[in-house]
């Protein structure tokens, strides 16, 4: 894999020595990795310039200042010719949609858990200035395998500081996740980041997707449209104030969707009204 041919004048490979391969998407590639003659454990995420034209050392260097419980902590920035190396905590807990999948009694609690979580972090992005552009189930990571661990928001390093840009390369690789705005090319800000919060719970709570469609141009029809049902059977033991909370970010007008401040006072997000009876 490229990673073994990188040339010495790296800086990061003097300094680090990289270990097992622990994900990769698209474009990007994420290895443990271990400060020569440390014992401590980071995680790298190792970017090709050429595939992200846009992302410059600079730009992340500025995400380097953000600190959060539910944010995966970045440590430093590196940079080669063709690659960007950014060290980052390691976190151990998994992906939330292997947990939840593994997990025997999991309710509606445990859901509200974890969207809490989702939207603690996605606040402080936001009041820093940033939109995530990128929540998806495989960004959300639990930092360690106890019970009652942290979700962390993960894969920031793209998200772009608040812009009212129309900026289409946002939309590539999960239409599922996409905001109206975004397909229709539009201004767009944080609250796309609230659309996408919208459509994880949905899937948290039922195990199914919002808006689904063989064909892509339907289902952007139905998404522009914001045209989804709560499903018999899977919904119909679901209380009202989940679905009141879903209802209330898959709302295709931006400024009337809910906010991420207005979220975390949501009486099903702070757990009055989610039930802690087992779901599927
Ligand atoms: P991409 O932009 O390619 O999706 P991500 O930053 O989402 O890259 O990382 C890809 C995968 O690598 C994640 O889905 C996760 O499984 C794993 N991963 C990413 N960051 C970490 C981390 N800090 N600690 C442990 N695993 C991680
Ligand atoms: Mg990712």
């Amino acid at each position: 894999f490229w990673i073994q041919q990188s040339t010495k004048e790296c800086s990061f490979e003097s300094q680090y020595e990289i270990g097992k391969e622990l994900g990769r998407g698209a474009t990007s590639c994420v290895f443990k990795c271990q400060r020569r003659g440390l014992p401590k454990t980071w995680a790298v995420k190792v970017l090709l310039k050429n595939t992200h034209r846009r992302v410059a050392k600079a730009d992340i260097g500025v995400l380097l200042g953000l600190d959060h419980k539910n944010l995966v902590r970045f440590k430093e920035v590196f940079e080669s010719k063709s690659r960007i190396f950014i060290v980052q905590e390691l976190v151990t807990g998994g992906e939330l949609f292997e947990r939840v999948v593994n997990i025997g009694e999991y309710s509606e609690a445990v859901a509200a858990k974890a969207v809490k979580d989702i939207i603690a972090g996605i606040g402080y992005l936001h009041r820093c200035g940033y939109v995530h552009r990128n929540l998806k189930p495989e960004n959300l990571l639990y930092e360690n395998l106890s019970e009652d661990s942290p979700l962390k928001i993960a894969d920031f390093a793209q998200s772009s500081v608040l812009s009212t840009e129309v900026d289409m390369s946002s939309v590539c690789g999960s239409p599922g996740y996409a905001a109206p705005e975004l397909l229709k090319g539009e201004r767009f800000g944080s609250a796309i980041d609230m659309w996408a919060i919208g459509i994880i719970t949905y899937i948290l709570l039922s195990g199914l997707e919002p808006f689904t469609c063989e064909n892509p141009s339907e289902l952007f029809k139905k998404i522009l449209k914001g045209q989804y049902e709560f499903t018999s059977p899977e919904w119909d033991e679901i209380g009202v104030n989940g679905k009141d909370f879903i209802r209330k970010l898959l709302v295709v007008d931006p400024n009337k969707r809910l906010s991420a401040e207005a979220a975390c006072r949501n009486c099903w997000v702070i757990g009055m009204g989610a039930s802690a009876t087992p779901l599927h």
